[in-house]
């Protein structure tokens, strides 16, 4: 059996990390999923209709990067508390093949499926 590379993880995390934080600067957000700024939605659209599910759907993706960069935090977290790499719900490793696929697991494959 080999053993996930914490390190090797973490710098992933780490990059993962910026790029999230990039993609939701890109859309106009924070790191906290705020959005910044006033952005101009209006313009080029023929009417307010449009402009409307323009804004929602960026709110759809600043959501789900938010979400995303919740799960990185919370691996990083378990990363500094030396916990990770084991379930955050029962306490078992989790399958090194599963972290290296999603290095911001913090479940393993049955406490996930069962959430
Ligand atoms: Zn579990």
């Amino acid at each position: 059996m080999t053993t996930f590379d914490v390190q090797q993880a973490r710098s992933l995390l780490l990059e993962e990390r910026d790029r999230l934080v990039h993609q939701l600067k890109e859309l106009g957000a924070d790191e906290s999923g705020e959005l910044t700024g006033e952005l101009e939605f209006g313009e080029g659209f023929a009417d307010a209709g449009a402009a409307t599910a323009e804004r929602t759907e960026v709110l759809g993706l600043v959501e789900s990067l938010k979400t995303q960069l919740d799960a990185v935090d919370a691996a990083l977290a378990r990363i500094e508390e030396g916990t990770y790499g084991t379930c955050a719900s029962c306490g078992k490793p989790i399958n090194p093949a599963r972290l290296e696929a999603r290095p911001e697991s913090i479940y393993c494959v049955d406490c996930k499926t069962r959430r």
